[in-house]
């Protein structure tokens, strides 16, 4: 089914089995030793899985090019040592793996952080201190003693770390360096440090040694580099011993979003396609490609020779070999939400999957056949229920479905009507082909009754939520008054006026869908973002273009401080440069007072206003729904109430899809 992509790809000394690379995440295990352990278990299902070459998370040369002070570091023979577990366990199943090399610069957390400059980056904590000409040598050595150290630990080869803003990428740009030696000034002299590196590394690793490096092929940010830039580089890295091209898109500091689910499919893949025809060694295409038709299409078309996929892999361990068995339907998708993988690290907390809670949890998880198969019932079909039902399936319960709506799905069905949301879908998709498999018994327009789940061993009640109401003097009475959820399902027509009250992660998808063009293009969405596609500009970059929404809009909060922080640390501020482009008024502060024939009236900071709205959409949050499930309590133990029927609050899908696999672990 997948000709291109599971073509091996030879490489001379060596040859990968196919044309998947898996992508370099951070999960947070990388930090300990007794991490390692799980980071063997979470790779090995991967290699398991069919991937043709892994690679880790982010490693520092040095102390210094740590991205915070207790973060990994691969520098001693201890460490190579300590690492053999992990190349153990990729090569039992005849998987390849790469070591990320990775020196943060200035986005080191860290007082000790170093750059070629010593300007602070606007998104980090520390400046850094200008390294000396002593200091730039001594750092390319360590590359190089790094990679000596990985091929002793077993690693197939290494990757450097030269994209997304972080110290390779300091030394080329003009942005972040204003050096005047050998090391700055012009374009020769910036790559002289990556160039430098990769010679290092190749002469102290040897020729069986596979050396990727992600080279920063756009980096949205403004003094980056020209088209001409990039593919000189391309070339030269090519000269001193690279052997294979991996894509950077974008520096942690470009305000322009390269990963969330707003992003369309493939969005970058033009970049990698302009470079490609420039060298001869293959080069690899990423940034939102999640299913094996889209990866297949972009190595049939020429546009790279291998993909590089990340999160898809915490979603799906057996992603390959689902694609090698012609069954891409039952492949668990990444939807892009960053909801448990990056949103956790940048907390400091380990990654997971909102689609797959087992993801770096592999070790403490496994999922065992239980010893007595019981009979389950799972009320509600939303994604706390739907994960319960197919966990509980799997280990051998026989597990009934009711849901009393004529399809599953429950809020995922609503958000993946917002705009950027579409990949919601997927889930819901995964969830019905997966239930089909294990043999749930769905049971559609259903309504559990009392009597009925009396029937069961174990109830596990996931019956969701239902919308807040708000008292607001006026609002009840009118007809121009709107809960989300139905002018998400119905796409009511609600005038040209719009005042949205609440502004949490509901109250933003409404006001994003208000305001969305009515056709949206890669190429309007290019142009939305200011993304300049022929690249006449450094950087890729042309001033963002002025958007005008045909629907106007007041999106409110009681609180004061910035409208709608809440949702998402890494995705937040897409949807809030989105709503701020369209013209959407972000109030905080508010007070409401009444609606009637004039519009809505509020006061904030002690000023009265009329908003003259035509009508009102209310996000004001949920209530739990959990028919009989209070009256339950004698049955404790066989009953289980999970995700937003528990708690309301809070609300959160990964949560919700947790909990729902959580309790079927146990039963
Ligand atoms: P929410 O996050 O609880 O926000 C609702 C907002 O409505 C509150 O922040 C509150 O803000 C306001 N509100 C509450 N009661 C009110 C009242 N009686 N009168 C007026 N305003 C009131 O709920 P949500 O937006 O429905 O989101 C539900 C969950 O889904 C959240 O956990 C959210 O994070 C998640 N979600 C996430 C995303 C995402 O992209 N990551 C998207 C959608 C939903 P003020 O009191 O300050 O006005
Ligand atoms: Fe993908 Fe969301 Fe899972 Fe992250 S949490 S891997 S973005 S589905």
């Amino acid at each position: 089914m997948y000709p291109n992509l599971l073509q091996p790809l030879d490489l001379g000394f060596t040859q990968l089995k196919n044309r998947v690379l898996m992508g370099s995440m951070h999960t947070g295990l990388e930090d300990s030793a007794k991490g390692l352990q799980q980071l063997a278990t979470f790779y090995e299902e991967r290699a398991k899985g069919g991937v043709g070459l892994i690679v880790t998370g982010g490693f520092s040369p040095n102390l210094r090019g740590r991205l915070y002070p207790t973060a990994a570091q691969f520098s001693r023979p201890k460490h190579a040592k300590a690492h053999q577990v992990i190349t153990d366990a990729v090569h039992k199943h005849d998987g390849k793996i790469a070591l990320q090399l990775l020196h943060a610069g200035r986005y080191g957390y860290h007082p000790l952080t170093q750059s070629s400059t010593p300007a602070k980056a606007p998104i980090a904590k520390f400046a850094p201190s200008e390294m000396s000409h002593r200091q730039v040598k001594s750092t390319i050595d360590d590359y190089a003693n790094s990679a000596a150290l990985a091929k002793l630990a077993g690693y197939d080869g290494v990757e450097v770390m030269g994209s997304e803003g972080y110290l390779i990428n300091q030394f080329i740009c003009k942005r972040t360096n204003k050096r005047d030696d050998q090391w700055g000034g012009c374009y020769n002299n910036r790559m002289r440090f990556p160039l430098q590196i990769v010679k290092a590394i190749r002469a102290a690793a040897g020729e069986d040694f596979i050396i990727i490096f992600r080279l920063s092929m756009l980096d949205l940010v403004e003094e980056g580099s020209t088209l001409d830039d990039v593919i000189l580089l391309a070339k030269e890295l090519e000269r001193a011993g690279v052997t294979i091209i991996n894509t950077g898109i974008g520096w942690h500091e470009a305000r322009i979003p390269t990963i969330v689910t707003s992003v369309p499919r493939g969005a970058f893949t033009w970049v990698t396609n302009k470079i490609k025809p420039h060298v001869s060694i293959p080069v690899v295409a990423t940034n939102r490609i999640n299913t094996p038709d889209q990866a297949e299409h972009i190595i049939e078309q020429g546009a790279a020779d291998m993909v590089s996929m990340a999160r898809p892999f915490l979603a799906d361990p057996e992603f390959v070999i689902k694609a090698q068995n012609s069954q891409p339907h039952l492949i668990n998708t990444c939807i892009g939400c960053n909801q448990a993988c990056l949103d956790n690290a940048f907390k400091g907390k380990r990654a997971s999957c909102m689609v797959n809670p087992r993801a770096c949890y592999e070790t403490q998880y496994p999922i065992l056949i239980a010893q007595v198969s019981k009979r389950v019932v799972v009320v509600g079909a939303g994604p706390a229920g739907l994960s319960a039902a197919l966990y509980c399936a799997k280990r051998g319960h026989k597990v009934d479905l009711i849901e009393q709506s004529d399809r599953i799905g429950g809020q995922f069905r609503l958000a993946m009507q917002i705009p950027g949301k579409e990949e919601f879908r997927e889930t819901i998709r995964y969830f019905a082909n997966q239930l089909d498999k294990y043999g749930v018994n769905v049971q559609l327009n259903q309504v559990a009754t009392e009597q009925v789940l009396e029937d069961y061993d174990e109830v596990i009640m996931a019956t969701g939520v239902k919308p807040r109401t708000v008292d607001i003097s006026g609002l009840g009475e009118s007809s121009k008054v709107y809960d989300y959820q139905t002018v998400i399902r119905e796409k009511s027509h609600l005038g040209s006026k719009v005042a949205v009250i609440g502004a949490g992660g509901v109250g933003i998808d409404v006001a994003t869908m208000l305001t969305e063009p009515s056709r949206f293009s890669l190429q309007e969405w290019m142009h939305e973002w200011g993304i300049d596609q022929e690249y006449q500009h450094a950087g890729g970059l042309y001033p963002f273009p002025e958007i005008h929404a045909k629907t106007q809009v007041w999106l409110l909060q009681r609180k004061l401080g910035t409208v709608g922080k809440g949702p998402g640390k890494t995705t937040g501020w897409v949807h809030r440069a989105t709503l701020k482009k369209r013209g959407v008024h972000l109030t905080a502060g508010v007070t409401y007072q009444k609606w009637d024939e004039s519009g809505l009236h509020i006061a904030t900071q002690g000023e009265d206003h009329i908003l003259p709205v035509d009508s009102v959409v209310v996000c004001a949050g949920q209530e739990s729904v959990r028919p009989f499930a209070d009256k339950w309590g004698e049955k404790a133990g066989h009953l289980h109430v999970i995700g937003g029927a528990d708690e309301a609050g809070e609300l959160d899908a990964v949560r919700a899809i947790r909990q729902g696999f959580e309790v079927a672990i146990k039963i």
